[in-house]
């Protein structure tokens, strides 16, 4: 593999309700960054129907340059369709470093490709630069529940990927107007080709707030007792404009779905406040929490893990100090 062949830092832009998602635009920020240090352009490889305008938001956050798929095949995002134009792109134009967002779609879409090249995929990372004397890629994240940083580099292949957490990066300031160069790309594809078809979208009909975009989460553990209990933590969430998280006891009890589970078998949430309400503080629960901003731990035992990790504490009963939170919060 001819290393000279391969230039540029990519970020894959993920459209979400018409609009760039907001990981994609954080990680234009962190790709920027690296395409300075290798002294090299960025561009965004954008795919979806209708979506060429949003090469203008993606040159505004500092795309040099944006790949542009634009065809009704792909309306709905499938592994099969996206991955052919990925591939399609790569092969084309050889970027050295090939960005994602680790959501549902771009956690798909990265491992997909990855199994077509012969490169590899660092997933979940939380930081990323380039070495100085080589210009590799570092790409680093916790292992091991967190209790170390792995930094994996991929030597022998290109492009190096990766998929990077939400909000773990910076967007930088949005300089509007500032322009790029749009580079419209296609490939045949028919449906007939293509072995997957959305029949059917079903909108979960909850209309609660998601844990990875919110900046103040409300989680309640074991500790609130049962459904009746965890809907204080509920109640303190929707009084606070909050979102809601959960331990994974309290999932696997069913007082609330997966998606609210926050840790090392859930989502990884970087809030600016972090109630813990009635969460012992298992190490597998604070991995995926530790970065918030100010974390607010509630505990009947003055010995529970969570209060290590916490900036406050309150040592109580959590069904009569909730109801106190609330009432001061609708008043304040
Ligand atoms: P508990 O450990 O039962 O703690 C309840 C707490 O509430 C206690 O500290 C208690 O003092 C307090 N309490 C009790 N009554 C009250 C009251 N009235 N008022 C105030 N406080 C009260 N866990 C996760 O959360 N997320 C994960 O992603 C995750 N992944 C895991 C992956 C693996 C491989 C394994 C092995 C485990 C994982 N776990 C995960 C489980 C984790 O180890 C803990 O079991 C779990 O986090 C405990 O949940 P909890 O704190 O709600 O319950």
């Amino acid at each position: 593999m001819n290393f000279d062949d391969y230039r540029g830092v990519w970020v894959f832009i993920e459209e979400k309700n018409g609009a760039v998602a907001p990981v994609s635009l954080e990680l234009l920020g962190a790709g920027r960054a690296l395409a300075d240090k290798r002294n090299s352009e960025l561009a965004g490889l954008l795919i979806g129907e209708n979506v060429k305008q949003l090469a203008q938001t993606a040159f505004e956050y500092g795309a040099d340059k944006v790949y542009v798929y634009d065809d009704s095949i792909y309306r709905h995002y499938r592994t099969e369709t996206y991955m052919r134009a990925v591939l399609a792109c790569v092969e084309k134009h050889k970027p050295e470093i090939l960005l994602y967002g680790a959501t549902s779609t771009g956690k798909d879409l990265a491992s997909a490709v990855a199994t077509d090249l012969p490169t590899g995929l660092t997933a979940d990372t939380t930081q990323l630069d380039v070495e100085a004397d080589t210009g590799l890629l570092l790409a680093s994240r916790p292992a091991f529940g967190g209790n170390i940083m792995a930094t994996i580099l991929c030597k022998k292949y290109r492009p190096q990927m990766a998929t990077v957490r939400p909000k773990v990066m910076k967007a930088l300031p949005r300089e509007a107007g500032r322009s790029g160069e749009m580079v419209d790309e296609s490939i045949p594809l028919e449906e007939a080709d293509i072995r997957t078809k959305v029949l059917e979208i079903v909108r979960s009909t909850t209309q609660r707030m998601r844990i990875d975009e919110a900046d103040v989460i409300v989680a309640g553990g074991k500790g609130l007792g049962g459904p009746a209990g965890f809907q204080l933590v509920e109640r303190l969430a929707a009084t606070l404009g909050a979102a809601v998280g959960a331990s994974r006891d309290v999932v696997e009890a069913g007082w609330i779905g997966h998606h609210h589970q926050v840790g090392q078998t859930g989502v990884t949430v970087t809030p600016k406040i972090y109630f813990a309400i009635g969460i012992s503080g298992a190490i597998q629960h604070i991995v995926g929490m530790q970065n918030a901003g100010l974390i607010i731990a509630i505990n009947k035992d003055p010995a529970a893990p969570i209060f290590q990790s916490s900036h406050y504490g309150i040592v109580g009963d959590a069904l009569a100090i909730v109801p106190l939170l609330i009432e001061a919060f609708q008043n304040a």
